[in-house]
This record gives C-alpha cells, sequence and structure tokens, in this order.
C-alpha cells in the first residue's frame, strides 16, 4: 500500500465517524469557516470584490524539466476541463462548485442578496411547482394524491404570504392534502416556514436525523447514517433518499419523479451545495457525498437537476426561460442525463480541489469526464465506429463496446490516438433501420485517476443516408461550438470543438465513389 492509498482507506472511515453531532453552522458557501451574516440579505449590498488575477509567471526556460502539479493545481485543472468546454457548465455549475477554490466566495454572496426578490409561483412539469425567491425556493408537487413539498419555506412569513397561498391556490383541500415535505437541510432557509407548514396542514416533515436536533417542528428523521439510496413512499410517490452529508450532515439529496408532457421525468433535488467548512473531515464527507450522488444520478438515469438554490444549477435562468416563453414539452427545465452528471463531476473536482488546499498531503484520484459518439457515416454496415474524447484530448488505449440497444454484442474495439475505435468490417447481420445501436466506454480507474464512463446511441442506417445526413447537418451547424444546442460531436470530423468547412470537406470524402447527396 502506498501512501495515497492509505490515505484513501482511511477516508470512509472519517466519513462514517463525522456524522453525527456536528454543530448545523450557516447556509451558504461561507467559507474559511465564517458565520451567516444577515446583513449580507439586504438588497444592494455589494459583493465583496473578486480577488485580480496573480500576474502571470515568466515564461518557462525550456531547458529545465517541467514543474510537478501540486495536488490543488491537479485538481483545479480537472474542474475547467471537465467542463468539456460548455460555457454553461463553467458558468453556474462550476463558478459555485468551485468558489472557494477559485477564493470568489463573493458570488455566493452577492447571490445572497437577491433573497428578498419574488419568482412567482411558475410551473416546471405537468405536476411541479417553484415559488420562492431569486436565491432560494420550494418545489411543489402535486398529482391525484395530493401534495408533496421539497422543503418547507424560507421563513415564517413567506410561508404564510406566499407558500400557503400557491398551495391553496393549486387545489390543497382536506381531499387533495399535502402528504409530506422533503426537507434537504437544518439550515433556516430551507426549514424556516415548517412549524407554520405543519400546524396548517399536518403534514410529515422530513429532515436527516443528524439534522434534527432541537426542532420545534419534530421532524420524520431520515437515518443520516445510511450510505446507500433507498426508497420511501409519500402520497403514493416514490422518493429515492441519499444521504449526502457535507454542507450539514444531516443533508439529505432525493430523486422525485414527476411527468414532463405525460412522459416520466427524474429530478435530482440536491440537499446543501455549498462548502461552508475548513473542516478536512466534513470536506471529504462531502466529496464522498458527490462519488455517491454522481453514482445514484448515473444509476437511475435522473434527467434534470431542482436545486431549492436555484442560482447555484441554471435553474433559475430555466425558471425565467420558462416564464418568458410558455412552458413546453418537452420542458425547458431538462438538461439531461450527461450534463447532470458532467455537472456532479466538476462538483467533485472543485471539492477535491479545496481537500487539498485544506490538506496538501491528502491525494484523491483526478476525475475524467468522458464523452463518446459514433463518427460521421457510422454506425452503418460499413462503418462501426466511435470517438473517445475528454477534456484533455483523444482518450487512446481504451475498449469500446459496442452493442444493440436491447443488449446484444456486436463488436468491441479499442480507441487509437485519435481517439477512434473502429470494428473490423463487414459487420455482423444486423438490419439496417431497424436497429439502434449504442457505443459504451465502460470507464476505468486507477490509483491517481477515474476516467467516467459514456455512452452514446444512434440509428444504424446505410452508409449513404448517414453520410448525407450530417453532411447536411454539419452545414447547418456550421460556427457552432460544443455547448451550443446544434453541436454535435459526430459531425466534429476533425474533434476541434467547432463545426467548420474542414468538417463539411471530411464528411463528404467519405462518400462512396460517385456518390451525390440529394
Ligand atoms: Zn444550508
Amino acid at each position: 500500500m502506498d501512501k495515497n492509498s492509505k490515505k484513501r482507506a482511511v477516508r470512509g472511515a472519517a466519513v462514517a465517524a463525522l456524522v453525527g453531532g456536528l454543530a448545523i453552522a450557516a447556509c451558504g458557501g461561507g467559507g474559511g469557516g465564517s458565520g451567516f451574516n444577515p446583513a449580507l440579505l439586504a438588497v444592494g449590498t455589494a459583493p465583496a470584490p473578486v480577488p485580480a488575477p496573480a500576474p502571470a509567471a515568466p515564461p518557462a526556460d525550456p531547458g529545465l524539466p517541467a514543474v510537478q502539479q501540486t495536488e490543488f493545481e491537479r485538481q483545479m485543472e480537472a474542474s475547467r476541463l471537465n467542463t468539456g468546454g460548455d460555457p454553461q457548465m463553467a458558468y453556474p455549475w462550476r463558478a459555485f462548485y468551485c468558489n472557494l477554490s477559485d477564493d470568489n466566495n463573493a458570488i455566493v454572496l452577492a447571490e445572497r442578496a437577491k433573497n428578498s426578490i419574488r419568482v412567482p409561483l411558475t410551473q416546471l412539469f405537468d405536476d411541479v411547482w417553484y415559488i420562492g425567491t431569486e436565491y432560494v425556493g420550494q418545489y411543489i408537487l402535486r398529482d391525484a394524491n395530493g401534495f408533496v413539498m421539497i422543503d418547507a419555506g424560507n421563513n415564517a412569513q413567506e410561508m404564510r404570504d406566499y407558500d400557503l397561498p400557491a398551495l391553496r391556490q393549486l387545489g390543497l383541500s382536506s381531499t387533495l392534502p399535502l402528504n409530506g415535505v422533503l426537507v434537504t437541510h437544518g439550515h433556516f432557509d430551507h426549514d424556516g416556514g415548517a412549524l407554520e407548514l405543519k400546524a396548517a396542514t399536518g403534514a410529515p416533515i422530513y429532515l436527516g436525523s443528524a439534522d434534527a436536533i432541537n426542532k420545534a417542528y419534530d421532524p420524520a428523521k431520515l437515518d443520516s447514517m445510511v450510505q446507500d439510496p433507498y426508497d420511501i413512499v409519500v402520497g403514493g410517490r416514490t422518493i429515492t433518499v441519499l444521504s449526502t452529508p457535507g454542507h450539514t450532515a444531516g443533508t439529505t439529496g432525493y430523486v422525485v419523479r414527476a411527468k414532463d408532457g405525460g412522459k416520466d421525468v427524474k429530478l435530482f433535488v440536491s440537499g446543501g451545495s455549498s462548502l461552508v467548512t475548513d473542516n478536512v473531515a466534513l470536506i471529504q464527507a462531502y466529496l464522498h457525498s458527490m462519488e455517491r450522488t454522481y453514482a445514484l444520478i448515473k444509476t437511475l438515469k435522473v434527467d434534470t437537476a431542482s436545486n431549492p438554490h436555484i442560482y447555484w444549477d441554471g435553474s433559475r435562468a430555466l425558471i425565467y426561460k420558462i416564464r418568458e416563453q410558455g412552458l413546453k414539452s418537452p420542458s425547458q427545465f431538462v438538461i439531461g442525463n450527461e450534463k447532470l452528471l458532467r455537472a456532479m463531476a466538476i462538483g467533485y473536482s472543485c471539492t477535491a480541489a479545496w481537500l487539498a488546499k485544506k490538506s496538501p498531503d491528502t491525494a484523491v484520484p483526478v476525475w475524467r469526464v468522458s464523452a463518446i459518439d459514433f463518427v460521421a457515416g457510422s454506425p452503418s454496415p460499413n462503418r462501426i465506429a466511435a470517438r473517445l474524447v475528454n477534456g484533455w484530448g483523444p482518450v487512446a488505449g481504451k475498449t469500446v463496446s459496442f452493442s444493440t440497444a436491447s443488449g446484444e454484442a456486436v463488436c468491441q474495439a479499442t480507441t487509437d490516438a485519435k481517439g477512434v475505435a473502429s470494428c473490423a468490417t463487414p459487420t455482423p447481420a444486423l438490419s439496417v433501420g431497424a436497429e439502434q445501436l449504442v457505443a459504451r466506454f465502460e470507464g476505468t480507474s486507477t490509483e491517481q485517476t477515474v476516467d467516467l464512463g459514456s455512452e452514446a446511441t444512434a440509428p444504424f442506417e446505410d452508409l449513404k443516408s448517414s453520410l448525407c445526413r450530417d453532411l447536411a447537418q454539419a452545414r447547418q451547424a456550421s460556427g457552432s461550438r460544443v455547448g451550443d444546442s446544434i453541436y454535435k460531436a459526430r459531425l466534429d470530423a476533425d474533434g476541434d470543438g467547432v463545426i467548420g468547412v474542414s468538417d463539411v470537406q471530411q464528411i463528404a470524402a467519405l462518400l462512396p465513389q460517385g456518390s451525390t447527396c440529394p
């Protein structure tokens, strides 16, 4: 066992030891152990200035050996490269998860100042609404059995003035009752209206047991010591519960099921998202919670995030988009499983960087988000190939498995220097037009690095129709970049992150001799 693996081995024990008995700190990304200052809630409070970047270092002498990255630098680099060049991942996701390691807590403080700006009741799905402020709010779920609410109000007055009237407006009655409230953690901006809510409705209010100390509303306790996710049923709705200590010891995440245009959709409700501590054991617990959250979101194929702090995960921008455009089907609130997983990996990297800063000799692996896509003209009888990339570049030497969407293995190949895995042709007997093919990289890990898995699905078509569609789309997407809705990795033949003339030319060159597209 080397030094690092010993440290990793003790991490689990440290996590178990710290849960319970922790004092509940202030909400939000205070950092540096600082307490919460209510004065910051006042509108117009100027955020602390963002520190100017350090002057650039003089160019390195090429004759000297490269300076080895510190653990902090390694994780910070990962937090940036894991955005995959997607501006949405850089902001808000990375900006907030990395606010402490960026030494930029000012952006969180600036958001707290928006706690008095109301966001009206807004429908996000067939059966889900948001109500609250621009800083923090509650989600209301309604079906034929009644209501389930996420978080119990910012404070007593908001509960009386906004939340209870909203519930009544949506039909709260003795035949359509509030069946339960899922509280993310025991800070006052998440359960400040709990007593009023319980008095008005009698609904059970669920809270992680480690936060359920001295609570006048007598919460129904969810055991914070349980590491694995488990299901509870509230008002006929299945809720997956995951204890995620870190922000507080009793912080709890939830996966809730809702309906989007009649279809099932899964939302991840993050517990406390910000780190508020210099306490290394608590930072480690938070990191471990990120790992388990990532695993849960992957396993359940969760579709999107719905953080009570709507600025943190881009929910606020999506709520305003829906208010402006009207609710569409599918809802504009969905970011998709792939982006959500990427965001969680960024959160992991940011937390690992903060851990490295507070405990420089504690090493945890660097997570690298991978992305895979079939290449142009694939999958077709002539070509089954996919390219695997991450923020560091093409990923070589990894096994990619191709299968039908129903799970039947087709072939396996190893990625080359360009990250492309190509199966030998001719391919087995697959019926063109009838099959969907899946390219899957399972992921690999070493002591230093975790390469996260990824997969892509595409219809199995004849080469010409596949290429002609790619060509048309590449022309249409010309100038688009990673993160744009019309950008597709399969169209980016040169893999430079932008769809351009050279991509169109390279795709056109794959057309069989003498054939032209309609
Ligand atoms: Zn909090």
